[in-house]
């Protein structure tokens, strides 16, 4: 684990971070990686990271990665540093009103789904513009939208990945020019995981979200 911990941080070019999926690994592993260094997890269930945050020191940043209900949100307010899995204008509101009644900010990223397969959660450019424009984002003072993240086909297409984060940076850029130009916090980029970092780090990721890789297969 160590030693595959440490050769992504080697290759992970000036900007980009790493966000450790410790989903459905033991606090253990969090603390050795913690041990190393490493301060920022993914989880993305609720129960689970409420269990590990419990229970592991303060500082980790936890980054909330899965598809996040409503009535959960209440659950890690007080704690999560960043939600990259918002899906809807109204989890967007209900992140903001916890992030409100617990005096934070919540920084969060708009999910945008860019693979072909059906069933992913996200937004489409469309209609991630759409609520953009349509909807009081805005005045939500305690949501604090950072950038985007997606998630490539999973495909052994290096090419076509390649394509996907590209097309990906290109709706960054056009949120960033049409909605947050001039605002110094949307720069995040999260895309690559253990199959695909080495494409996202080279296709303007800022963010990569690896679990298996470091960790080793997740026993489900
Ligand atoms: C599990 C997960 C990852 C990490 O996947 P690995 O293949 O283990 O690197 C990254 N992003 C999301 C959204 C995930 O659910």
């Amino acid at each position: 684990m160590a030693n595959r911990l440490q050769k992504v941080l080697d290759e992970l070019p000036k900007g980009v971070r790493l966000v450790a999926v410790s989903k459905f690994h033991t606090k253990e592993f969090i603390e050795k990686a913690y041990a190393k260094g490493q301060r920022i997890f993914g989880e993305n269930t609720q129960q689970e990271l409420q269990e590990k945050a419990t229970n592991l020191p303060k500082d980790i940043e936890w980054h909330f990665i899965g598809h996040l209900q409503r009535n959960k949100v209440k659950h890690i307010a007080p704690y999560i540093s960043m939600i990259e899995s918002v899906d809807s204008y109204k989890l967007l509101e209900e992140i903001n009103k916890q992030a409100v009644k617990n005096d934070r900010i919540i920084d969060v990223l708009l999910e945008l789904h860019m693979a072909k397969e059906e069933t992913k959660f996200g937004f489409s450019r469309e209609s991630c513009i759409q609520m953009l424009d349509q909807q009081p984002w805005r005045n939500l003072s305690n949501a604090r939208i950072c950038g985007i993240m997606t998630m490539a086909s999973n495909v052994n297409d290096a090419q076509r990945i390649a394509k996907e984060f590209d097309e990906a940076f290109g709706i960054f850029n056009e949120l960033k020019e049409k909605y947050f130009a001039g605002d110094d916090a949307f720069r995040e980029r999260s895309w690559g995981m253990s199959r695909d970092y080495g494409i996202a780090i080279k296709h303007h990721s800022t963010l990569v979200r690896i679990g298996s890789y470091i960790f080793g297969p997740r026993v489900y």
